[in-house]
Formats: structure tokens, C-alpha cells, sequence
């Protein structure tokens, strides 16, 4: 098994983390619907990129359809 050559003390263990904040998201708002979407993403909620409808949004979607 790899064993460390060398202890990595607390200053340079915390330097090594200092970069592994996590950064918010910056939603911006659905042109179509307002509703917040994450920037270059279709809406989740309406389904519309650019002005255009590109998903089809369906309201539910039925799961029971396996009886055949
Ligand atoms: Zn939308």
C-alpha cells in the first residue's frame, strides 16, 4: 500500500482546501414563463430556450401504462 513520504501539516492541508469552496448558482429568469432556469438550459418548467418551445411540456405522466 502507498504510504505518504511526508506529514502534510494543517497549513498546507487548509491551503490545499482553500480552493474547494463551493459557488452559488446564478439563475436567471425563464424569458417565457419567469420562472428561474440555470443560464444556456432549457426551462424545466415550461420547456422554452430562446423564445422557443423545444420540449414538450406535459403536465403528468401516466406510469400504470405497463398492463399490456
Ligand atoms: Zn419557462
Amino acid at each position: 500500500m502507498a504510504v505518504p513520504q511526508n506529514k502534510v501539516t494543517k497549513s498546507r492541508r487548509n491551503m490545499r482546501r482553500a480552493h474547494d469552496a463551493l459557488v452559488a448558482a446564478n439563475p436567471n429568469e425563464c424569458a417565457n414563463c419567469g420562472e428561474l432556469k440555470r443560464p444556456h438550459h432549457v426551462c424545466g418548467a415550461c420547456g422554452h430556450y430562446d423564445d422557443r418551445e423545444v420540449v414538450a411540456a406535459t403536465n403528468e405522466v401516466d406510469l400504470d401504462e405497463d398492463a399490456a
